[in-house]
């Protein structure tokens, strides 16, 4: 589903080219659960926009799905991300003025599916998350669990290939933020591809797969076996 062939990326500073990816190779397969996880300032973020199409690396080849984004344009790269990727953030990323429903129907507004559909296939997907009750609520009167179920909900509206979090948990307490883990969980188990980066290693030890990135290289991994189902 996705391979990283020698993946650079350096970013200017002035007159000097900052390296912050010095040569990433990766292939995750469709149905995995991989957690990327390194120090703060590692370049995490950075491969998590090369790996969502927000961003193209300085050198390298990136196949998704089997075609080569490295080298696409921006308009190509946002149509490819638009399809295949489901974004989950730290902070949510809601907007404040809009429902759950809305919020959620967002993307696919955007996709040009029709008004029904969204309807339908948004009040699904809140449902899944454990939404259902609260679909007319706007953010500020979610949780930060719920609110984080709500963007779950919204990366899957246009059944990416992938949903990629960059540190989901990050702005919620353990126990929410275990809720939230175990929802990538059951997810994978129905057959999405979960990609999630994390400098929390507990977040980490629950990914099947594990990948350690540190100062732009990786640095080892460690396939896990899953104790109980
Ligand atoms: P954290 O755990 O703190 O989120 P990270 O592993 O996600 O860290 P990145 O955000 O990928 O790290 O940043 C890696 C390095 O790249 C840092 O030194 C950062 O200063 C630099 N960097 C990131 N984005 C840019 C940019 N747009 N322009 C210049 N330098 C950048
Ligand atoms: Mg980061």
């Amino acid at each position: 589903l996705i391979r990283l062939e020698n993946i650079r990326k350096s970013y200017k500073l002035g007159n000097n080219e900052v390296p912050v990816l010095r040569g990433i190779d990766l292939d995750i397969d469709r149905g995995e659960y991989v957690a990327i996880m390194g120090p703060s300032g590692s370049g995490k973020s950075t491969l998590m926009n090369i790996i969502g199409c927000l961003d193209r690396p300085t050198s390298g080849n990136y196949f998704l799905n089997g075609s080569n984004v490295a080298t696409l344009d921006r308009k190509a790269l946002a149509q490819i991300r638009n399809r295949e990727i489901g974004f989950v953030f730290q902070q949510f990323n809601l907007m404040a003025r809009s429902d759950a429903l809305e919020n959620v129907m967002l993307p696919a507004l955007y996709a040009g599916t029709p008004a029904k559909e969204r309807k339908v296939r948004a009040t699904e997907l809140l449902e899944r998350v454990g939404i259902g009750a609260q679909i007319h609520q706007r953010p500020n009167q979610l949780s930060g669990g719920q609110q984080q179920r709500v963007a779950v909900a919204r990366a899957l509206m246009n059944r990416p290939s992938i949903l990629l979090a960059d540190e989901p948990t990050g702005a919620l307490d353990t126990r929410t933020g275990e809720e939230v883990l175990a929802l990538f969980e059951e997810l994978n188990a129905e057959g999405i591809t979960v990609l999630v980066i994390t400098h929390d290693q507990e977040v980490g030890d629950r990914a099947r797969r594990m990948v350690r990135l540190r100062d732009g290289q990786l640095e080892s991994e460690a396939s896990q076996v899953m104790s109980a189902q």
